[in-house]
């Protein structure tokens, strides 16, 4: 079979920095976060410009979709694990994202929602396990581990800066169900790139189960098919009813935990050890998140409200910079970081992943204290400068560059071989929860009232970034003092 052609080995002993299959998991992953933040991009404005809700309703459901889908990734990773292998899972959730698209694009005022839950159950089945397969091109202990993933996160971010800004863009000018049409095209451009890509992926991501007879490996797989689309009118009800996503928020999270305990008794101490330091990661990363996405809430508003429009000299509606210069600044540091990370390593200075980290939370801090230092710059009407805005945009990036892909990376490092789709997709989770902790502290940010002066809400606004900046820095730190714990229990995983 061709697609057995080549085997791990020859594709792990790549020359050159990257290898070459990671530019078509590259391209893959920028079509699929295209049409996923195309998507994302246009929930909130769809909720209140089509379908009238009011912007308090429209904030919790645009919370809850997002956490659903970052839970998702956690089923998408187990049944990749056990049952479909990393190739049909990823398959699978791009047919689900397409006809979620399509879905909405036939009729968006009445299949919104109906649409939308095929997106979060396909992103699930889609996202954690592209992560997984470009783990899979490294042998372990190479270094060129991490730069792989700083590459495959530009194309993450090229992916979400086209459609975040062209898939809205279309829906406000044009027409939503052509924008909505849009991203489903894209997708199909991404599963037609992935089957390119299958073919010089040797053996990886193939069927975990290829011990059994092809006659019963085909039960369960259909079965997993079927249950994915039995469980959309589950998602449907937790959706559009918020208040169950936080009994879901409350349940997910232990039972995963609960799970993973019970894998863990299969495998030796060592193995174990790593797992813990595993969860560490994860852990934190819930922190990160929970902050950082204050982009897509309270940031949006600030933007809204309390900026102006100048940007190193150009007119850019400041809601434009807050939703697109993260991904700018991913795509401009992140291969420079990654061969920053790559030249340390060589000169032997390269700082372990727990400092990594902690340095992402430090930039984390480093950049809120920015946000809360646009109160200086303000005018007597509470307008402040969107270049100190957008330059804290810059730090929070490279503090998101510390920890996000190097995360991704991590997680390939640290767990056994059968539980990678699972780690990847408990990484995910930890998103998950950050994105439903960022609409809790965004709402208790929001003091002042709606009719509040903009100085006021500027202050108010401010002084919750301030006490983020303090959160994060006190993370960091605790990170880089309980780095040699963590180091330990990593044993030689750098
Ligand atoms: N921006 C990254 C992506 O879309 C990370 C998202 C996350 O883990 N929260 O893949």
């Amino acid at each position: 079979m061709s697609q057995q052609a080549l085997t791990l080995e020859e594709i792990q002993d790549f020359k050159g920095k990257y290898p070459k299959q990671l530019w078509l998991l590259f391209l893959t992953e920028m079509w699929e976060r295209f049409c996923f933040y195309g998507m994302r991009g246009m929930l909130t404005v769809f909720m209140v410009s089509q379908l009238l809700l009011a912007e308090k309703v429209a904030n919790l459901q645009y919370g809850a979709i997002q956490a659903f889908v970052y839970a998702f990734t956690f089923i998408g990773g187990l049944f990749a694990d056990k049952v479909l292998g990393f190739r049909k899972s990823l398959f699978w959730g791009g047919l689900l994202m397409i006809a979620g698209s399509f879905i909405i694009a036939a009729s968006p005022k009445d299949l919104f929602y109906i649409g939308t839950c095929f997106t979060i159950v396909g992103t699930g089945f889609f996202k954690p396990n592209i992560s997984t397969m470009v783990g899979d091109l490294y042998r372990a202990g190479d270094s060129r581990r991490d730069a792989g993933f700083g590459l495959f996160y530009s194309g993450i971010n090229i992916g979400a800066l086209l459609g975040g800004f062209l898939c809205v863009w279309v829906g406000k000018q044009y027409s939503w169900s052509l924008a909505f049409s849009f991203a489903g095209i894209v997708m199909i451009i991404g599963l037609v790139t992935f089957l390119f890509t299958q073919r010089m992926m040797g053996p990886i991501g193939i069927s975990p189960l290829l011990h059994l007879p092809a006659g019963k490996r085909k039960i369960r797989e259909i079965a997993v098919f079927v249950g994915s689309l039995a469980v959309l009118p589950i998602v449907l009800l937790l959706v559009t009813n918020t208040e169950y996503t936080d009994y879901f928020m409350y349940i997910i999270g232990p039972l995963t935990l609960i799970y993973l305990v019970y894998e863990m008794f299969k495998y030796s101490v060592a193995e174990r050890k790593k797992l813990v330091a595993a969860l560490v990661f994860i852990i934190f990363s819930i922190f990160f998140w929970a902050f950082f996405e204050q982009s897509g809430g309270s940031l949006s508003l600030f933007a809204l409200y309390n900026l102006h429009d100048t940007v190193v000299g150009m007119h850019i509606d400041p809601n434009v910079v807050n939703n697109t210069s993260n991904s700018v600044f991913v795509i401009l540091f992140s291969p420079l970081i990654g061969l920053l990370w790559v030249w340390m390593s060589q000169k032997k200075i390269e700082p372990n992943t727990v400092v990594k980290f902690g340095l992402g939370f430090l930039f984390l801090a480093a950049a809120f204290y920015v946000f809360y230092a646009t109160r200086f710059f303000a005018d007597a009407n509470g307008m402040t400068s969107l270049n100190v805005f957008t330059l804290a945009y810059l730090v929070i990036t490279i503090g998101e560059l510390c920890l996000s892909p190097i995360g991704l990376s991590i997680m390939t490092k640290l767990s056994p071989k059968p539980l990678w789709g699972v780690m990847m997709g408990m990484w995910f989770l930890a998103s998950a929860y950050g994105q439903y902790v960022a609409g809790i502290l965004g709402a208790g940010m929001a003091t002042a009232d709606e009719n509040a002066s903009l100085t006021t809400k500027l202050m108010a606004y401010t002084d919750g970034y301030r006490q983020l900046a303090i959160y994060a820095l006190i993370a960091g730190v605790v990170l880089i003092i309980i780095s040699p714990l963590v180091r330990k229990m990593m044993q030689e995983v750098k």
